[in-house]
């Protein structure tokens, strides 16, 4: 098996990110959102963002009817004014292998969205923090398509960041499907063990030694 690798995809990644970059800059000052990007770069092969953000306070209504007091019931988001880490890894270098382009590099493959902080949400693996890949969350992500290289990464930055993505439950994905039936199936015991990880593991005060940086 023979690898090589060009010089010159690199660059040309790099180019895009940085303009991505320049845009989520532009983003955040004009919707003065509460996030902060940090890029780390290998000098080989990963290009990383490192995405801190604190979840919105939001109020649910959880489709749940309370015949005392005759009210939808209403609850408050588990993950409100949690403060959470993900990474986007980008693939940015041109490597052939045998011949063909193995992974192609970004903007031709989606980054790879890991939380750092722990998070009990059914679409992100508890473990390893990875969130997952079916179509239906990678909607999520990218607010309605699927990867294209015409999309950027600025906006998958922005879905997290905003709140959308933890807000948004794709229960019919396998990922976690323990808390995913939970959500289904008792959503009160679904929030508040999500609420206990967001207390735990998100909220400041708490290091972010306790998260999954120690697991791995
Ligand atoms: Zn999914």
């Amino acid at each position: 098996m023979s690898s090589i690798a060009s010089p010159l995809c690199t660059v040309a990644s790099g180019k895009r990110l940085k303009k991505e970059l320049e845009q989520l800059k532009q983003w955040q000052s004009e919707a003065n959102d509460q996030f902060n990007v940090v890029v780390e770069y290998d000098g080989k092969e990963t290009y990383k963002w490192i995405v801190t953000f604190t979840q919105p306070e939001e109020t649910l209504f959880l489709g749940l009817w309370d015949a005392d007091s005759a009210t939808h019931l209403k609850n408050i988001s588990p993950y409100s004014l949690g403060t959470f880490v993900f990474s986007l890894r980008f693939n940015v270098q041109y490597t052939m292998v045998d011949g063909k382009m193995k992974p192609p590099p970004y903007p031709f493959t989606a980054p790879i969205v890991q939380f750092q902080t722990k998070v009990y949400h059914s679409n992100v693996d508890g473990d390893t923090g990875f969130i997952c890949q079916c179509e239906g969350c990678n909607r999520v992500l990218t607010g309605g398509a699927e990867w294209k290289p015409n999309l950027s990464a600025a906006r998958i930055v922005k879905q997290i960041a905003s709140g959308v993505y933890l807000s948004t439950h794709s229960t019919d994905c396998p990922l976690r499907s323990d808390v995913a039936e939970l959500y289904n199936s008792n959503r009160l015991q679904h929030d508040e063990n999500a609420r206990a990880w967001t207390k735990k593991y998100a909220i400041p005060g708490h290091t972010q030694h306790d998260s999954l940086e120690s697991d791995r």
